[in-house]
């Protein structure tokens, strides 16, 4: 088949590379640079870790992704993943729940108590009456890594074209074509659209109205060399228990310490620029400041502020039939990034119109193909 991928961020193309990996000629294109620098998906780091408390699905879903980025990292000869394992801080009785989902789902998981964490991370000031569940098989994946050696595998694949610079102005599903915004029509048996946030934009307004843009800031830190050896052993942190909803990635492979919080991420009307206005900031010291022996603003390096898109009615991804066999994934969520190599498989079979993949994403393959219209 010929299949055409508009859109260059991680969920376009390990898509491509599934397409590929199943005999299919892939056109990838992008607005901007693959990968693009603008791109939801392009940034230092992203999280992944297998426990989703109380769901033993995304659970299951999320160590058979950890398996899979092993496997792309050998597919691309590169390294991206850096398993540091993640720390989710938690009430004691919650802990020990999540430690039995992780390990009922196969995973390796622990209890740490809480004179445990303040022993070992004397870093961190977390609130001493909660515990916590340490993960092995999780971390951090270099995200920006990710993309240039998924575009740099494509790249040399027969039959893949990498068009950039070129923005797609409308998309035909019934008929696999797509408009590029210099009159040129692309002409494919299966289509998808990955725009990430710019979804709104390209596709129906029936699909656009069931979204909504979040913009979370972030701040990018420098650790104090005194400091330098406990970072280097602490893992990613999801949740520091904090009632804020703060969350850090470690200084990993050369890369800054970021930090942000659930707090500073709200719904946002249209996708504008990327700076992070000065209240959002100060908003965030002020926080680390208290969950970080030492912080102060003299600790940071540079913020930046990301968008997303969700599906209003769950908060989380959706997809969307375009006719045919056109597909959009119309939002990510805010944690498609780890699920990216499952996901990929399961829009490349509903694109090329193969039996699902069990090692998919069950998720997506229970969602209703017309559920937005
Ligand atoms: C602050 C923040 C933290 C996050 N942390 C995590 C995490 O720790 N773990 C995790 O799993 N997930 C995380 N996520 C979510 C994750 O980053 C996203 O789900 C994922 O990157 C989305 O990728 P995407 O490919 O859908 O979109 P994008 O990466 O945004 O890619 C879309 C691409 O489409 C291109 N494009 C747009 N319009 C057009 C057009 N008209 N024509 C052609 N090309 C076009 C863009 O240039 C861009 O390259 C986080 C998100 C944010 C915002």
């Amino acid at each position: 088949m010929r299949v055409i991928v508009v859109g260059g961020g991680v969920i376009a193309l390990l898509t491509a590379v599934e397409c590929v990996l199943g005999g299919h000629r892939v056109t990838v294109l992008d607005q901007g640079p693959i990968p693009h620098s603008r791109a939801t998906s392009f940034d230092q780091h992203r999280i992944i870790r297998a426990l989703h408390p109380a769901d033993p699905l995304a659970t299951a879903a999320a160590l058979r992704a950890h398996r899979r980025w092993i496997e792309l990292e050998e597919l691309f000869a590169t390294r991206f993943y850096e398993r540091v394992g993640a720390l989710t801080v938690l009430p004691p009785a919650a802990a020990d729940t999540g430690a039995a989902l992780l390990t009922d789902a196969g995973g390796r998981a622990r209890t740490v108590t809480a004179s445990a964490l303040a022993d070992r991370y004397p870093h961190l000031k977390l609130d001493g009456s909660l515990s916590a569940v340490l993960e092995d098989e999780a971390g951090v994946l270099l995200a920006d890594r990710v993309l240039a050696a998924s575009a740099g595998w494509l790249k040399w694949q027969p039959g893949t074209r990498l068009v950039e610079r070129r923005p797609a102005v409308a998309v035909d599903g019934q008929r696999g074509q797509v408009r590029l915004a210099d009159g040129q029509v692309l002409d494919g048996d299966g289509v998808l659209v990955a725009v990430g946030p710019w979804s709104r934009r390209l596709l129906p307004e029936r699909v656009g109205k069931l979204l909504t843009l979040h913009r979370q800031s972030l701040l990018y830190c420098r650790v104090p060399r005194g400091q330098a050896e406990a970072w280097a052993a602490t893992p990613a942190v999801p949740a520091l228990g904090s009632r804020r909803g703060a969350w850090l990635v470690p200084p990993v492979a050369g890369t800054a310490l970021k930090l942000s919080s659930a707090a500073v991420c709200r719904e946002a009307d249209e996708l504008t620029d990327h700076l992070t206005p000065q209240d959002w900031q100060r908003e965030l010291e002020n926080e680390f400041g208290n969950l970080l022996p030492g912080f102060g603003p003299d600790w940071v390096l540079g913020s930046k502020d990301c968008y997303y898109l969700s599906f209003t009615e769950t908060g989380g991804p959706l997809v969307a039939a375009l006719g045919g066999s056109g597909h959009a994934y119309a939002a990510c969520g805010g944690t498609s990034f780890k699920f990216a190599p499952l996901i990929a498989r399961s829009l490349a079979a509903r694109i090329t119109g193969a039996t699902p993949d069990p090692t998919g994403f069950a998720a997506l393959d229970d969602t209703p193909l017309d559920a937005a219209g």
